[in-house]
């Protein structure tokens, strides 16, 4: 079987080039930001954008592409005028994904800033609800979409650093739209917010939580980051596939897992005089016995 696997690429250039510069690193798959990830706001894709991006799927021979949403959009925002604009953001990113035909587009929920977990659960799934729904008013027509929630690596007043909070955010979203949230889990995340992939046990009653909370079938894309930051220290550094705390054996626990290896891997890793994409893809798939 082979490894869907990508990383995180730039769209510096045009959209487009995000499809060489996967193809380049050995990559069947990539996530992109549809945008700058710096800005409340983005350009538009004109038209030429949209067809070029679309033909292109075909011509990489790549079926899935993953967007993620800007870094300033807080979904738990207690602030009102915050919230509106991240879930208008929200549903820029929706229509911007459909234009593209991504399926995914993957969020933080975000950081309830001291209003508390109930607070900050009801709000975000009152975001993900709300930018469906204008989403589809406006598009019009029902596509394949998700929005996948990633876990943090569970600093003060984030939500989502353990499974039970998505799971409590997707039971709300999953009255009114039961097919459109899924999961993104980041193995950096989840080592920093204390699940400890670095033993058989600790990868064991990870997944175990993980199914007991989520259901593993939610699961549709797998962010896979070593990490410079310990076990429970809350610390989100990315670290190149196997130089990290989490290391090679814990790495390929996960990528050879029977259910997760069918899963999307992105690889959100950093570029620089040690490694670059391509190399840390090469790791991935030396790990998972391909090539
Ligand atoms: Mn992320
Ligand atoms: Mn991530
Ligand atoms: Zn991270």
């Amino acid at each position: 079987m082979t490894l869907k696997i990508g990383t995180h690429v730039s769209i510096a250039g045009s959209h487009v080039k995000a499809f060489e510069r996967a193809k380049d690193a050995g990559e069947n798959t990539f996530q992109i930001f549809t945008g700058n990830p710096r800005g409340w706001s983005a350009k538009d894709i004109d038209e030429e954008t949209a067809v070029a991006f679309n033909a292109a799927y075909k011509k990489y021979g790549i079926d899935e592409v993953v967007a993620h949403m800007p870094y300033l959009p807080n979904l738990a925002s207690p602030k009102d005028e915050i919230y509106g604009k991240s879930r208008d953001v929200l549903i820029r990113e929706i229509l911007r994904c459909r234009k593209l035909s991504i399926p995914y587009l993957v969020t933080h929920p975000g950081s309830h800033g001291g209003s508390g977990r109930e607070f900050g659960i009801a709000r975000v799934a009152e975001a993900l609800t709300g930018a469906l729904a204008a989403a589809e008013e406006r598009a019009g027509a029902k596509t394949p979409f998700m929005i996948l929630l990633e876990n943090t690596a569970g600093t003060k007043n984030s939500i989502g650093g353990n499974f039970a909070d998505i799971a409590d955010i997707l039971k709300i979203t999953d009255e009114t739209f039961p097919d459109a949230v899924g999961v993104c889990t980041d193995t950096c995340h989840a080592f920093a917010a204390g699940y400890d992939l670095t033993t058989a046990d600790g990868f064991e009653s990870t997944i175990a939580d993980f199914e007991d909370t989520i259901g593993l079938e939610r699961l549709k894309v797998i962010h896979l980051n070593d990490t410079k930051g310990d076990c429970a220290s809350h610390l989100d550094r990315h670290e190149h596939i196997g130089l990290g705390r989490i290391g090679t054996e814990g790495l390929k626990r996960v990528v050879t897992h029977p259910i997760l290896s069918k899963r999307i891997f992105i690889l959100e890793t950093p570029i620089d005089d040690r490694r670059g994409d391509k190399e840390n893809i090469a790791v991935v798939k030396a790990m998972a016995g391909e090539n």
